[in-house]
């Protein structure tokens, strides 16, 4: 009988399979996608190569430099800072000690005012004072009013903080827990925001090499009795001492009955295939005026290979909109990017929009005090997930983690603090 079974092999699913191995357990991954990495995926179409909705592998996150080896991921980091848009009039907002190149150009960006970038400047310091994951605790508010509270003007907030941030959490209102913000802040200042060459799934597939993962295999139910669990799925029914689930939370919360699922944040991107490149820009494109368009990102000037020879990759990132049809979305995500780089635009083919209904889940203030445990009322069955830490890579391995120390009695894995 196979030691430990776990459902879903996405980061949190092998990231407990990897411990409980390493650990000489016996252990099974088995999955209902054609392949391993839940939300990290990679498509691959017509010679281009882009992500499932555009993500980034903070490389200070702790689980992360636990189990990852980043040097075989082949990364490559985004220069740092962003391109501020408005219609045709762009700027660039440089960091200014990583980025000297961009320093003149940093100082004179007239989008956010002088006052907001030394306040930048403050922040960082403060953020900057002990380990990282104790920004998770303390008091916790909406990351636009404590924004407010350290003296950010509403210009700051449209122009860099909302694109960027709102980006990060899915959320351009930033209602999200300033808990969150300081720690992906804080992130951000220890390590790189970087891209494997190959694409985000390299990361799955990396953690997923040596160990037994079943494709293509859905669980349907789980039923617990004196011996272990038995496992309903579309392929038969197998057995198991544990199990572990790692699925999705509304998966999570269906297969166990217990009260994991918080909401889904969706988040909508466009890609499209560009002859000419209307620009050089590398870095990550904000949209400082309202519209559709939160982001964009020419991927494939950032990440060389994406896109076949003499075409270019540009993803653009949407939040909200969700009643607009596809053709819609297409068809003014367009319009304002012809307002951005004029009517070269027409002969861009519009590769795919993707809707991704469970991006992430909500995290506003205080959300940690409501996020469930790895336990279930059902006996031998164990939840590994994002869901009991934060909607990110960082949250979703150190759960599997948690998950599989659990199994191994491990006091050490069992209390490490959340972020750490
Ligand atoms: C567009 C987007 C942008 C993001 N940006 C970032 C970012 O920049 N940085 C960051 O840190 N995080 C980001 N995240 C969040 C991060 O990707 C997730 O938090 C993380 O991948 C969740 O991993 P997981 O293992 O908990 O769940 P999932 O990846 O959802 O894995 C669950 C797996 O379970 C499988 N499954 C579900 N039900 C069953 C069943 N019944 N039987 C068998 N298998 C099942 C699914 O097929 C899936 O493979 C982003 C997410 C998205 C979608």
């Amino acid at each position: 009988m196979t030691d430990t079974l776990v459902i879903g092999a996405g980061l949190a699913g092998l990231t407990a399979a990897r411990a409980l191995q390493r650990a000489g357990r016996h252990v099974r991954v088995l999955d209902a996608a054609e392949h391993p990495g839940g939300r990290l995926h990679t498509h691959t179409d017509d010679g281009f190569t882009y992500d499932a909705g555009f993500q980034v592998l903070f490389t200070a996150y702790p689980a992360v430099r636990r189990h990852l080896n980043l040097h075989a991921l082949d990364l490559i980091a985004l220069p740092p800072g962003a391109e501020l848009r408005r219609g045709a009039h762009a700027e660039v907002l440089g960091d200014p000690i990583r980025d000297r190149a961009a320093l003149t150009r940093t100082v004179l960006a007239r989008s956010v005012p002088l006052a907001d970038k030394l306040r930048v400047a403050h922040l960082a310091a403060d953020l900057r004072r002990g380990p990282a994951h104790a920004l998770l605790r303390g008091p916790d508010e909406r990351t636009d009013a404590f924004l407010r509270a350290r003296g950010f003007s509403d210009r700051a907030l449209d122009a860099f903080f909302r694109p960027f941030f709102g980006g990060i959490f899915l959320n351009r209102e930033l209602t999200t827990s300033a808990r969150l913000f300081r720690y992906y802040f804080r992130m951000l200042m220890d390590g790189q925001a970087a891209i494997p060459r190959r694409g985000m799934r390299e990361i799955p597939r990396q953690l997923a090499r040596g160990l037994h993962v079943m494709c293509r295999v859905q669980v349907h139910s789980l039923h617990p009795h004196a011996g272990g669990v038995t496992v309903l799925t579309n392929a038969g029914d197998l057995e198991a001492r544990n199990v572990i689930v790692a699925a999705d939370p509304p998966e999570i919360a269906r297969l166990t009955r217990e009260r994991v699922h918080l909401g889904s944040v969706p988040a909508t991107y466009l890609y499209y295939a560009a002859p000419d490149a209307p620009t050089a820009q590398p870095r990550l494109i904000l949209n400082t005026a309202p519209g559709l368009i939160n982001n964009a990102h020419w991927t494939s000037h950032a990440l060389p290979g994406r896109a076949p020879g003499g075409q270019h990759l540009l993803t653009v990132t949407v939040l909200g909109h969700p009643d607009l049809h596809d053709d819609a979305l297409d068809a003014g995500v367009r319009e304002e990017l012809r307002g951005w780089y004029g009517p070269g635009v027409h002969a861009w083919r519009t590769l795919r929009v993707e809707r991704l209904a469970h991006a992430q889940y909500p995290q506003p203030p205080e959300y940690a005090a409501t996020l469930p445990g790895h336990g279930t009322a059902l006996p031998g069955v164990l939840i590994a997930s994002e869901v009991t830490s934060m909607s990110s890579i960082q949250g979703a391995m150190e759960s599997g983690e948690k998950a599989a120390a659990i199994l191994l009695n491990d006091a050490a894995g069992m209390s490490r603090p959340r972020g750490a």
